[in-house]
């Protein structure tokens, strides 16, 4: 439809696709149903073309958001759902069945973390790799394999994946290769430039990024040949191949399930992702400047982001992020430091467990995020007692160096 830039694109979508009366924006659209004039449409959108019958499956307001998302990733389509993690749950219980086996970055998401257990219940067998070392990632591959998942910026730990190589690999195994992209976000990379065959996103981090709206969204990057997925029904396989994933997902996924994304947060997360580039360029230029500070200060033990020289994958993130490192940091202060009485001096920062808000956001990860997790599997994980994660907001960079100065003391 056009060759212009990723905020061009983004800004004029709606009324590109068609808006009523010249509106900038697609209406939020409260109705429940649709109905048709002549039952001989009705029975079409029930048989498979497009357009709107239950706003279960999706509203025009949800459909110009998922446009949205699908340009960003430079997608071939997206289904959106009411949060991130009604997203993923929808992936693996449509996609993965008993029996089958997943590969996935043991540094992931708590709540993703969470949902394998349930995976597991259901008979789905799990390896989790260091999914920085492509080595690993190729050493778990079983003849039952079928999915491999990983983020694309690990949080907390900053951790940034062989993501390219694992898109090879996955490639030349015919293997579904799921990325999680909330944390690099599609301006930073896109699922599709690393070989993912399907991008997850929660929206209600950086792409709605006002902490107003929950929402998540999939995306098939159009990179994979699903004719030759077993798990797909026999139902979808009708028509182009290249749209069976993404019609299970909706259908089985969507449909069924029912997390569904509403208009109302959908038109909230569009009009945030209007400046998603300006906010990620301010944050990710705010969390270096900040990095920086940090790692100087004596009281500080350790800094993760992938900006700094000292990251193991400093190189890979520039390579795969073009200069830019997100928003998201691990700091480890000195064991000298109260840690409570630290985070109570804050001012500027919040103690909130949100990430990728225009706010700066903190919170001891240990006993928040990781708590569920236990002593054991946190070390396993890497994951510090006094670790801080901190996801850098668009404030004034002079403000929260001199705030998290005057809280550490
Ligand atoms: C927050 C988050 C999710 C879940 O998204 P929600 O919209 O909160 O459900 C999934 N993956 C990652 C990496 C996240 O940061």
């Amino acid at each position: 439809m056009s060759t212009n830039g990723f905020t061009t694109t983004i800004l004029h979508s709606d009324r590109r696709l068609g808006t009523e009366c010249g509106a900038v924006h697609k209406p939020v659209h409260p109705s429940a149903q649709y109905a048709f004039p002549q039952a001989e449409e009705l029975v079409a959108v029930f048989q498979g073309k497009s357009g709107f019958s239950y706003a279960r499956q999706g509203t025009p307001t949800t459909a110009a958001l998922e446009a949205k998302i699908t340009h960003m990733e430079a997608g071939l389509n997206t289904v959106s759902f009411a949060t991130g993690m009604g997203a993923l749950a929808a992936v693996f219980l449509t996609l993965l069945k008993q029996g089958d086996h997943l590969i996935s970055s043991q540094y992931i998401f708590g709540n993703t973390n969470s949902l394998f257990g349930t995976l597991q219940n259901l008979g789905v067998t799990i390896t989790l790799v260091d999914a920085t070392d492509l080595e690993q990632v190729r050493a778990a591959r079983r003849p039952e394999t079928r999915m491999v998942f990983v983020e694309s910026l690990a949080n907390p730990g900053t951790y940034v994946a062989d993501l390219a190589g694992i898109g090879e690999w996955c490639a030349s195994e015919k293997l579904l290769y799921v990325l999680d992209n909330t944390l690099s976000t599609p301006w930073l990379c896109t699922g599709g430039s690393v070989g993912a065959s399907l991008v997850v996103n929660s929206l209600s981090k950086h792409i709605g990024g006002h902490a107003n709206a929950l929402g998540g969204a999939v995306t098939d990057t159009g990179l994979f040949d699903w004719s030759a997925y077993p798990n797909i029904a026999d139902v979808y396989r009708s028509g182009n191949p290249a749209g069976w994933g993404l019609t299970q997902i909706k259908k089985k996924g969507l449909r069924d399930m029912g997390g569904t994304l509403s208009s109302d947060a959908a038109h909230r997360i569009a009009a945030g992702a209007e400046t998603l580039a300006l906010r990620m360029a301010k944050a990710c230029d705010n969390a270096l400047a900040l990095a920086q500070s940090m790692s100087r200060h004596p009281r500080v033990a350790r800094v993760s982001y992938p900006g700094l020289d000292s990251h193991p994958q400093h190189e890979r993130a520039t390579q795969l992020f073009g200069g830019r490192y997100g928003a998201l940091m691990a700091v480890e202060l000195d064991d000298t430091v109260d840690l409570f009485g630290f985070l109570n001096r804050l001012q500027v920062f919040v103690l909130a467990t949100h990430l990728g808000d225009n706010r700066t956001l903190v919170l001891p990860v240990a006993h928040t995020i990781y708590h569920e997790m236990g002593p054991v599997l946190r070390a396993q994980m890497g994951i510090a007692e006094n670790q801080l994660r901190i996801s850098v907001g668009i404030e004034d960079i002079d403000d929260l160096i001199q705030d998290f100065d005057q809280a550490l003391g």
